[in-house]
């Protein structure tokens, strides 16, 4: 492709930063102006005009997903494709330089990566060794206090307690936890970037290297980089590299998780860079770009950017008032198979949603009716537990080393080895600081357990010993089937779950299988100097959760609002728009947290090409409760002008008045005060409720089980509540 033809399909901003002189630039830019498409073309643009070897090209992304993405479109765009270039995500690249540089990083060479769920355990099992009591010293809490510490760039020793007992304990167990991470040779994901960012600047040879390599650095979604990431970047880049970075304050969503926010006002600073802005917005109808224009200037702390669009309105958006969550899915189940209808494809739709456990009864409805899904994050494939089972036979035989993967299988599938020969064998390892496969393996040969116990543990060592030997020089995906097969993994589940289920766990087995075999192949030349299997298991451990549905079907797209970022598709659904559940419960009272929860509003609003379909349930299961909630005020923040109420329910009540959250202040149609409603309530009668208070009732729909009333509370507002659970008493 030619220079004129690089640019001919951008506007004039857009051209200004993707052929800008080597420079640092920050395009500062909202949803859907071509943010991302500005950096593929800047380095399509560099690597064909200013004739730079891929090989000098690192770029990062948010997802794997999207660095898959972009090196197809840069393929595109130069018609070849182009090897040696580095694009991955934050971890996915340190991973990739301390692969290669593990012993200047003093790392064993077949180093795993400890997930969260391990993270836990072994937390767990470190609170276990120092008599700590886990309903005190929550795991999950421990772990969010290591991992936001290494996110700082702090370790154990780096830190003081200044007296305070409970600090001085979390320290403790910080220190213990680095140790036994050090010693199987496991990091976990905040490691992968200390550690790299250590080795980078605590030695000099390797930092001129990359620095003299890589010439040019660009970065996706750069809001949402964290202190680390962002330290990162500046010691990669060094004095003279330049830096393009591409973002929007207004779509940075992972502050919980430790993103800087002032990274974007530091970065003008920090990289002495030009500021672009872009302001053409081409994703997104009319009525959706002012919609979500609308809801984020409810934002105080904004840089402030203007949004426009060429295209025309569009459809209104619709908003679908649901009794309940199973409501909610059969009413989208039914939009999605029209859409089919009209000729349209599935993978054309996005659901989106604030929680993972939303997906659930998704996944159940779509079954039932026979509509293929796949769900981004979240299920995570790779976390489920007989893919854990295989992973940490396939780790364990890479790495003895491993502990928490040792302590996963040396009794699964059983094989007669008890808990209490465990705790010797872990205990035993801790004094010694050696690994629970080292110490195992001299037990055995002094013979120090029972007679019994002996003999299975030497059954579990050669079958470790016979797996590693029978897969050397084997392709991937057979590797992991032999694995599978020696583990007796099959079998184990088979007999252990009756039915569908241990069925299901065998289809998830095979589907490991042809993951291994699949990841083969799009693998290209995404770090080939790893060995297969070692990039397997950092690429399982990385990107947990691809999805479900057949390779190549045509699939509905499941996500949470977060992992959402960046995509667009033609037909969203935004579903549970109701407090408490988003904006989330946690965040409604803290403005910062509210705000941040109104931007994850805003990308998710922005993701929608031609419509938008949102949703709220009255009442919903989830997590086990039944929850009664009101409308997300993020509803009530959006023009009225832009919204189609769908509200198909059979209506008893004899007006033709319909009820509405939003129309409901300014219709004129109201049902008369004394009317009888068909439950028996009448209009105007005060009513009384136990969390909400006194109020008078203004309306009332439907019968049976599903009589509703709305409600004035006096303190609360109104609200709908269904009779049947609302318990109201009359006044
Ligand atoms: P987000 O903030 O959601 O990540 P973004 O700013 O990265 O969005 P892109 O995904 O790059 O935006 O672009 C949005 C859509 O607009 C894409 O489909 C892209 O191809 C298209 N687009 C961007 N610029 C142009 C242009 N100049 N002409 C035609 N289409 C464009
Ligand atoms: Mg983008």
């Amino acid at each position: 492709m030619s220079k004129a033809a690089l640019l001919d399909s951008l506007n004039v901003p857009q051209r200004e930063a993707v052929s800008a002189p080597p420079q640092s630039v920050l395009v500062l830019a909202g949803a859907g102006s071509g943010k991302t498409r500005v950096l593929v073309h800047r380095i399509a643009w560099l690597l064909q005009v200013e004739g730079i070897s891929p090989l000098s090209v690192l770029a990062v992304t948010f997802t794997n997903k999207a660095a898959a993405e972009m090196r197809g479109r840069i393929h595109d765009l130069l018609g070849m494709p182009v090897g040696g270039l580095w694009v991955g995500t934050f971890h996915g690249l340190a991973h990739r330089l301390l692969r290669l540089h593990w012993r200047e990083a003093n790392l064993p060479q077949t180093f795993q990566i400890l997930d969260s769920e391990d993270q836990i355990r072994l937390i767990k099992r470190i609170l276990k060794s120092l008599d700590l009591d886990e309903t005190r010293w929550p795991p999950r809490q421990i772990a969010n206090f290591i991992n936001a510490r290494k996110d700082e760039g702090a370790r154990a020793k780096h830190l003081d307690s200044r007296g305070d007992e409970a600090q001085e304990q979390l320290i403790r167990i910080y220190r213990q936890y680095e140790e036994q991470c050090q010693r199987s040779g496991v990091v976990d994901f905040a490691e992968l970037l200390l550690r790299s960012l250590e080795l980078l600047r605590d030695n000099a040879e390797l930092q001129a290297h990359y620095r003299r390599r890589f010439r040019h650095i660009l970065v996706d979604e750069f809001q949402d980089t964290n202190a680390l990431q962002y330290a990162w970047l500046r010691l990669i880049a060094g004095e003279e590299n330049p830096v393009f970075a591409v973002g929007d304050d207004d779509q940075s969503i992972y502050g919980w998780r430790g993103a800087k926010i002032e990274n974007i006002q530091n970065f003008t600073r920090d990289f002495a860079s030009a500021i672009i802005r872009l302001e053409q917005n081409y994703r997104s109808t009319g009525n959706i770009l002012q919609a979500a224009n609308a809801l984020i200037d409810h934002n105080r702390k904004r840089l402030g950017k203007q949004l426009w669009t060429a295209s025309g309105e569009g459809e209104p958006i619709d908003l679908y008032s649901a009794f309940n969550e199973l409501d909610e899915a059969r009413y989208i189940a039914g939009r999605i198979k029209q859409w089919v209808d009209h000729g349209n494809r599935r993978e054309e739709v996005a659901i989106l949603y604030r929680s993972n456990a939303q997906s659930r009864v998704f996944e159940t409805t779509f079954n039932e009716q026979r509509i293929p899904y796949r769900v981004y994050g979240g299920l995570r494939f790779f976390e489920r537990a007989e893919i854990k089972d295989a992973l940490a036979y396939l780790r364990l035989v890479t790495n003895s080393a491993d502990d928490a993967s040792f302590e996963r299988i040396v009794n699964h599938p059983p094989r007669g080895i008890g808990e209490r020969t465990v705790d010797t064998l872990r205990q035993q390892a801790r004094t010694e600081r050696r690994s629970m496969w080292e110490v195992t393996v001299d037990a055995l040969q002094s013979g120090e357990f029972t007679a019994r116990a002996n003999t299975a543990l030497a059954g579990f060592v050669r079958l470790i010993k016979q797996m590693a030997e029978e897969i050397h020089g084997l392709p991937l995906a057979e590797q992991v089937d032999a694995i599978i097969a020696l583990a007796t993994l099959r079998e184990h589940y088979l007999s252990k779950e009756k039915g569908e289920a241990g069925q299901a766990r065998v289809d998830n087995l095979n589907e490991l299988v042809s993951a291994a075999h699949s990841y083969l192949q799009v693998r290209d030349d995404n770090a080939p100097e790893m060995d297969p299997l070692s990039a397997f298991l950092a690429h399982a451990a990385l990107e947990a959760g691809e999805g479900q549905g057949e390779a190549g079907e045509d699939c509905v797209q499941m996500m949470t609002l977060h992992s959402a970022k960046g995509l667009e598709f033609p037909l969203v659904f935004l579903a549970g728009l109701e407090e408490g559940l988003f904006p989330h419960q946690m965040s409604a009272d803290e403005p910062s947290r509210l705000e941040e929860e109104r931007r994850l509003c805003y990308v998710g609003i922005t993701r929608a090409e031609q419509q938008l379909v949102i949703s709220y349930a009255e009442q919903r299961q989830l997590h086990g409760q039944t929850r009664f909630s009101a409308p997300s005020r993020f509803l009530r923040e959006l023009p009225d002008a832009l919204i189609n109420e769908v509200r198909p329910k059979v209506k008893t009540y004899q007006t033709s008045y319909a009820p509405s959250l939003r129309t409901a202040q300014t219709t004129t149609a109201k049902p008369k005060i004394g009317s009888q409603t068909e439950s028996g309530y009448t209009i105007g009668q005060r009513v009384s409720h136990a969390k909400f208070g006194e109020g008078v009732i203004i309306d009332a729909e439907g019968s049976g089980s599903q009589a509703r009333v709305e409600v004035n509370f006096k303190a609360a507002g109104r609200k709908w509540l269904v009779l049947a659970y609302a318990n109201l008493q009359r006044l």
